[in-house]
């Protein structure tokens, strides 16, 4: 295990040789002491990244795509070992964990090809007094702080697009999972990242890490992802030097069933849409709306499936789901469902936390729950599920609108033209139609409203790491 920070190419202690433990949420045991940054660490890092920059920039197209496409290779190589990190300090189960390396590995592999196809455009004047040559220069060092949830996801895609674009990283993962980013960085290195391109330092203050390395003159951007209260923060420090940003932050997803869905597919889907990832996702399924006809059908064939969910340490083959990352995490929505239990609503499944070792919440079913309680309007991040039928369908838009956030959407309807009308008018930056997995390295992921501004993946995900640059020309 790697745990210590690494900083222009060496590993090492913090400045003030401060640590903190890394817990395994299936058993509560700690697994790792981690090095914890400090201020000072954090504006070393940004030096490193500040220094290799225009060296890294100045290689060819080619040669990043290069190293990115054996970054790409190292990480499906190591595979396994990168899942059992994932499972030992997320929990959640191996397919899921696996799923994460082949998912983080394709922003390597997407980049990489893309590296050399970062065009900008030429054009004449519509006066014709001028040339117009656009380009993308890369924006410069880059601050990224990322959640546990995808502990290394969430870091090659952003990571792959900025190198690609010729920018500096210094990545500040969550506290929670440090040890699969510093193995990811570790990977990278091995492939060929030359040092200090890509420096990692964990900490266990991340507001005092962030308030000094925002400071640092040559940081142009913070990228992040995590909630909506924290990406409210960053963004009041980065105004103070106008930095450019990017924030992927948290999601409110509607489930939208019609009766006429395949309720097979739509079972199938809405499991996925909740479950995944131990139902820690920012995409997963926050509220379902359910059209009356089949509300009782598919309230009782997606309970039985719930109750068929096998909760446990990740590392048993047999798990389909596993713990919460903390016990702060299980407080809180054993909180917003006994909130929803207060405001009416129905508790068919489920037998809320567990007792034992580790951070588990029985997977849980709510009906007839109030749109107006707790439950409607927060992440749940965990397996509850609460039930809402609809018969007026433009009431129902109103309502899955009816949220500060828009990251994504799902509809199932076996009428293509009823499915595609009503993704046009929810205000969510995806939309799955028919379709719960929906994300992709060729996609670009993001939220409207509170849940964020940019994308990340797809040509879109690349130019977040690029500045434009015009140049007015004659000859
Ligand atoms: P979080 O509490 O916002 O933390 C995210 C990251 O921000 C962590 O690295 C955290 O460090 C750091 N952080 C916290 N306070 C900070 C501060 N004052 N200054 C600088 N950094 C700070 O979110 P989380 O609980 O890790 O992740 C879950 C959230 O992420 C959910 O809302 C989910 O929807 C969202 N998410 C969004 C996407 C997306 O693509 N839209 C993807 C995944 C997750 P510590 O670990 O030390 O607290």
């Amino acid at each position: 295990m790697y745990t210590q920070l690494l900083i222009d190419g060496r590993w090492r202690d913090s400045a003030d040789k401060k640590r903190f433990d890394v817990i395994n949420p299936a058993t509560g045991d700690v697994i790792a002491q981690v090095a914890s940054a400090a201020p000072a660490d954090a504006l070393e890092a940004c030096d490193s990244a500040a220094t290799a920059q225009p060296g890294w920039a100045a290689k060819s197209p080619r040669e990043r795509s290069a190293i990115l496409m054996d970054c790409h290779e190292i990480l499906i190589e190591h595979s396994q070992e990168i899942a059992d990190l994932i499972i030992n300090e997320n929990g959640k189960p191996q397919a899921d964990a696996l799923g994460e390396v082949s998912y983080a590995a394709e922003f390597l592999r997407w980049n990489a090809e893309e590296a050399a196809r970062l065009h900008g455009s030429f054009g004449v004047a519509p006066a014709g007094d001028k040339r117009m040559i656009v380009s993308r220069p890369p924006v410069g060092v880059v601050l990224m702080i990322t959640p546990w949830n995808f502990p290394a996801a969430m870091i090659t895609r952003k990571v792959a697009p900025a190198l690609a674009a010729g920018n500096t990283v210094v990545v500040k993962p969550a506290k929670d999972t440090p040890l699969t980013a510093l193995l990811v960085g570790k990977l990278l290195e091995d492939a060929g990242v030359p040092a200090g391109v890509m420096n990692i330092v964990p900490t266990y203050s991340a507001g005092e890490w962030f308030e000094a390395a925002v400071t640092h003159r040559a940081v142009r951007m913070v990228s992040f992802t995590g909630s909506t209260g924290v990406g409210r923060t960053l963004l009041r420090h980065s105004a103070k030097r106008v930095l450019k940003t990017a924030m992927e932050l948290g999601g409110n997803a509607p489930f939208i069933v019609f009766a006429d869905a395949d309720l097979d597919a739509t079972v199938e889907g809405a499991m996925i849409a909740k479950m995944r990832h131990s139902a820690q996702t920012c995409t997963a399924a926050n509220r379902f709306f359910v059209e009356t006809p089949i509300y009782h059908e598919f309230v009782e064939r997606f309970s039985e499936t719930m109750q068929a969910v096998t909760l446990g340490n990740g590392f048993d083959p047999d798990v389909t789901c596993g713990p919460l990352i903390n016990a702060a995490a299980v407080a809180r929505v054993d909180d917003l469902v006994d909130k929803a239990l207060q405001d009416g609503a129905k508790r068919i499944i489920g037998h809320g936390r567990s007792d034992g070792k580790g951070f588990f919440y029985d997977p849980t079913v709510l009906v007839d729950v109030d749109v107006s309680s707790p439950i409607t309007e927060h992440e749940i991040f965990g397996p509850v599920a609460p039930m809402i039928p609809f018969s007026d369908t433009d009431r129902m838009v109103e309502a899955a609108n009816d949220t500060e956030m828009g990251l994504i959407a799902y509809v199932y309807t076996q009428d293509l033209a009823r499915g595609l009308g009503v993704a046009e008018s929810l205000e969510a930056g995806m939309v799955g139609v028919n379709r719960a997995a929906v994300s992709d390295a060729a996609a670009p992921f993001g939220g409207m409203k509170q849940s964020g501004l940019g994308r990340e993946g797809a040509s879109e995900g690349l130019y977040e790491f690029c500045e434009t640059q015009y140049i007015a020309a004659n000859w």
